[in-house]
């Protein structure tokens, strides 16, 4: 029985998550109840059950730990049961993060209802989403009532009007919930936002569908997140911002999915912005086509500003066109930028212009008269001075320890995207999240490299806390053959792609289909797929090749219910795809997963571990290879009853001195060098 804390403070009780959490996985496991009651039937893992007890004693101790645990493992009971008993014991919400939609949801519909079920003790638990993922209210009645035109397309109107009705009716009020097709550039106009909510004084705040989840996230004891939210919510915290912030305050913490934390702090804790995001912010304010926007009121105010707006999406046009045009003399569509001023920014100071007078605008706006216009336009203000400051910073380069770089995209490239990612998010997390604050719990299925934490631990600034690689459960030995052909030319030689496409053609009929062909480029994928498409007909087999039309869990499903069937597929099909079953039994590795060594974030990584006394290759684009490639050998087996064959097409395996770190880092089963 968990430990109550009563009146005194957490240092003079001793913790009973430790004891709680051993006895819940003790012989009487309430998790026997499982398959009863809809959940897995349970199997007694000894890995599940020393991480459970590793997680319980780091809550306890306020520790940090990092634990892989391979697939099968049973990882999220192992970190779910001693973070309830730790909620309910500090009195304060535990948050679990997550990188997928798809775990979030086996959490919040599977696993923790189960325990609500089973376990001795009583808890609750909310699902927190970004705030733009909710209706919002009042702008939803201003825009389906009296304020239409403040949409930019009257065509959008009946969709409006039926995502009005289905609010009525809705009991969450997110975006997720609506079941009928709307064009989605509807959804920017009625979702809420920060910058125009004026909460408790808001008519709508007691029927507030963003403010009722977020009372939800305050009193719950388990708060699943997503890890754009929970970094978007620590950056706030970190700024000591704290009324801005997202997340209550919070006593422990598990990041699931962890092995995405680099770059999934990279993205968020840097700078973006995208001439499409601009252009938006402008059309809202006033849109000239259309005749549409929040200044199309009468009087001399409301013309000088649509005048200045107009003035200013031209020199939003001329300033994105200098920067395709800087673009445009390289052949790649990401292009780092290495020095700064390297075009004019003419649009920081214009867009300073138009916030001082939108602020004049707004002191003259009598509140009474139209607040709704007023907190519209507050909403616009904060998003103009988020990309005054933005492409200032950008321009000029002024965020030090940055990597900056362009990238081309949409039709015609007519989309341009502007980045900056800190290079150092190690020494940040070590800062703001490996504090000693509270209890941080790491855990993925792929984090080692040859068995050790070391480059993980190296790269996220985790060195305030313990560490365990958990055992498979799997019986690799009897459910997994590797064959390695070693006639392989190397990969950059011409003859690489024939000889790829035949080996491919041998092991698909030995399997008869049923396989992942994973790719490292598009243009390799697409070339392969259009030699072989031929060869699969012939065979009756479907294969689904990724960026042809459908979207990747359309493919998955196709996949599942053609048991024969064949995916060619690039990045997205390496990780965080479970494919259970006969379905998949064969993978093919077609080249050793290398990053893009011209992507300015690796080369500029590359550069500072060079310039700190490292080697690149062995310090960074090694291990992230082999980390990259133990993900796509993992999408094999996922339960004791799955078998296989991992293909390995990359002769560099067994023909380089480095290859051993892969073949170390592979499942111990038998390996065919053939
Ligand atoms: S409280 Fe804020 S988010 Fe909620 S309806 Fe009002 S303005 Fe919208």
């Amino acid at each position: 029985m968990i430990m109550p804390l009563g009146e005194s403070t957490e240092l003079e009780v001793q913790s009973g998550i430790v004891p709680s959490t051993e006895a819940f996985f003790s012989d009487s496991t309430p998790l026997l109840k499982s398959a009863e009651l809809g959940g897995p039937a349970y199997e007694r893992r000894p890995q599940q059950e020393e991480m459970a007890r590793k997680v319980a004693a780091a809550f306890a101790e306020k520790k940090n730990l990092c634990v892989e645990a391979p697939t099968g493992v049973g990882k999220s009971f192992a970190y779910l049961v001693p973070a309830i008993y730790c909620a309910l014991e500090l009195r304060k919400p535990l948050v679990v993060s997550t990188e997928t939609i798809s775990l979030q949801e086996q959490l919040v519909e599977k696993d923790l209802p189960l325990l609500q079920k089973i376990m001795d003790v009583q808890f609750s638990v909310a699902l927190a989403k970004g705030r733009g993922n909710y209706i919002c209210r009042r702008r939803l009645a201003l825009i389906a009532g009296e304020h239409s035109e403040y949409l930019p397309a009257d065509s959008m109107r009946s969709d409006v009007e039926k995502i009005a009705l289905w609010a009525e009716k809705a009991l969450e009020g997110s975006r997720s919930e609506i079941d009928f097709p709307f064009d989605p550039q509807c959804w920017d106009y009625i979702c809420s936002e920060t910058g125009n909510c004026s909460k408790p004084k808001c008519a709508y705040f007691k029927r507030c569908f963003y403010w009722r989840a977020r009372k939800k996230w305050d009193t719950a004891d388990i708060i699943v997140s997503n890890h754009a939210l929970f970094f978007t919510d620590l950056k706030i915290k970190s700024s000591e911002n704290l009324e801005m912030s997202l997340l209550p305050v919070y006593g422990a913490l598990v990041l699931d999915e962890s092995h995405t934390l680099e770059d999934e702090a990279a993205q968020h804790l840097g700078l973006h912005v995208s001439s499409s995001g601009v252009r938006l912010c402008l059309k809202r304010l006033f849109d000239p086509q259309r005749g549409k926007g929040l200044l199309m009121r009468s009087g001399e105010e409301e013309l000088k500003l649509r005048g200045q707006v107009a003035e200013l999406m031209d020199a939003t046009e001329i300033f994105f066109e200098k920067v395709r045009d800087f673009a445009a003399g390289y052949q790649d569509n990401v292009i780092r930028i290495k020095q700064p001023d390297f075009i004019t920014d003419i649009l920081s100071e214009k867009i300073g212009h138009l916030e001082h007078r939108l602020n004049e605008y707004l002191k003259e706006l009598d509140e009474d008269e139209d607040d709704n216009l007023s907190q519209e336009l507050s909403a616009m203000l904060l998003r103009c001075e988020y990309y005054r400051l933005a492409i200032s910073d950008f321009v000029a380069m002024r965020l030090d320890d940055h990597v900056y770089w362009i990238e081309k995209g949409g039709r015609s490239e007519m989309n341009i995207q502007l980045y900056a990612a800190p290079l150092n998010v190690g020494e940040i997390l070590r800062k703001i999240l490996f504090n000693g604050e509270l209890p941080v719990v790491l855990t993925s299925a792929t984090l080692s490299v040859a068995g050790k934490l070391d480059y993980y631990r190296n790269r996220i600034g985790f060195d305030n806390g313990t560490e365990d690689v958990l055992d498979t459960p799997f019986d690799y030995e009897n459910q997994v053959k590797i064959y390695i052909p070693k006639s392989m030319p190397l990969p950059d030689e011409e003859n690489y792609l024939g000889s790829a496409c035949d080996e491919i053609e041998n092991y698909i009929k030995m399997t008869h289909g049923k396989a992942f062909v994973l790719f490292t480029s598009y243009d390799t994928m697409k070339r392969s797929s259009e030699r072989l498409r031929g060869f699969f007909e012939d065979l009756g087999i479907t294969l689904l090749v990724q960026g042809e039309g459908k979207n990747r869990s359309d493919m998955l499903n196709e996949f599942k219910h053609d048991i024969d069937s064949v995916i060619f597929g690039v990045t997205s099909f390496w990780m965080g795809v479970d494919v259970p079953g006969e379905s998949l039994s064969n993978v093919i590795i077609t080249k050793l997963p290398f990053a893009v060594p011209t992507h300015p974030l690796v080369q500029a990584r590359s550069e500072k571990i060079e310039r700190e006394g490292g080697r690149a290759f062995m310090d960074y684009s090694l291990p992230e290879a082999v980390l990259r490639f133990r993900q796509g050998v993992g999408r094999l087996i996922r339960k004791k009853t799955d078998k296989g064959i991992i293909v390995i097409l990359d002769r560099r395996i067994i023909s380089k001195r480095y290859g051993k770190t892969f073949i170390n880092s592979l499942p111990k089963c038998p390996v065919e060098i053939v």
